[in-house]
């Protein structure tokens, strides 16, 4: 569905993306790990277009961009189709109801019939258990029940694949649980996902495959059973050694 190959990045001095390759095969969940400042962020803000890379290309289905050039329209339009981001701060805008932070994406920059998103937008904040907060404005929820809004929201937007930047790390712990349930089940859906986290056990458990990030390059990556309990780089044992 989609690679990435020798993305470099950097923020002034500092070269935070050294030549990253990712792929991710359609119906997949990949969790991206490594320490913090490791690159992982930027790699998933690249593939969304929301950050630039200095070089680096990007295949998605037959499409290939190079990332370090302008985009055109069709290409802005192919990234935005290809994939939607669940941040860390969920970033859902105070003014509008949850109906309203859902359905503005695809009915004013995708165009699409107000009547038929506000059906779907409904049906999908059922599927996570917020459907009689509709009405209700971000602040009146949980830390929880606005992630599970931020992940709607990108639903919403019918991407082939979702990308989500450490969508747990800013909650209460008692809190984490509700949102990687929802993960979780999208995963056994077959969506296609990329994942940054810190969350170790949800990466073991619900990877198919795992990235191992330090200094801006992958490590090593493989299955989670092999990464996590038999890692063949010194980085990735010293990394997991430390948390535990
Ligand atoms: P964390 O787990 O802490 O989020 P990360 O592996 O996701 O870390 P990134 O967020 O990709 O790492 O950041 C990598 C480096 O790039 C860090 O040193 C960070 O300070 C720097 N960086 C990221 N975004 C910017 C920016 N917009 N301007 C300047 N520096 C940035």
């Amino acid at each position: 569905l989609l690679s990435a190959r020798g993305l470099h990045k950097s923020f002034g001095d500092n070269h935070v993306l050294r030549g990253v390759d990712l792929d991710i095969a359609p119906g997949t969940v990949h969790a991206l790990i490594g320490p913090s400042g490791s690159g992982k962020t930027t790699v998933l803000r690249s593939l969304n277009g929301l950050e630039s890379p200095e070089a680096g290309t990007l295949r998605i289905g037959d499409l290939e961009l190079d990332l370090s050039k302008p985009r055109s329209r069709r290409e802005r339009a192919a990234l935005h189709r290809a994939s939607a981001m669940v941040f860390q701060q969920h970033h859902l805008f105070p003014h509008l109801s949850v109906l309203g932070n859902v359905t503005i994406g695809p009915i004013r920059v995708q165009g699409r019939d107000r009547d038929e998103v506000v059906a779907d937008a409904l049906a999908l904040l059922d599927r996570v258990g917020l459907r009689e907060k509709a009405d209700a404005f971000p602040s009146s929820l949980s830390g929880g029940q606005q992630q599970r809004v931020g992940i709607v929201r990108a639903l919403a937007l019918q991407p082939s694949m979702l990308l989500f930047d450490e969508p747990t790390s800013s909650l209460d712990p008692e809190l984490v649980g509700e949102v990687l349930a929802v993960m979780t089940e999208l995963a056994g859906e077959g969506w296609t996902m990329a994942v940054v986290t810190h969350e170790l056990g949800f990466a073991r458990e619900v990877a198919d495959e795992v990235s191992f990030f330090d200094e801006g390059v992958v490590v090593e990556r493989g299955s989670p059973d092999q990464v996590f309990g038999d890692p063949r780089e010194e980085r990735t044992r010293r990394f997991l050694q430390r948390l535990q």
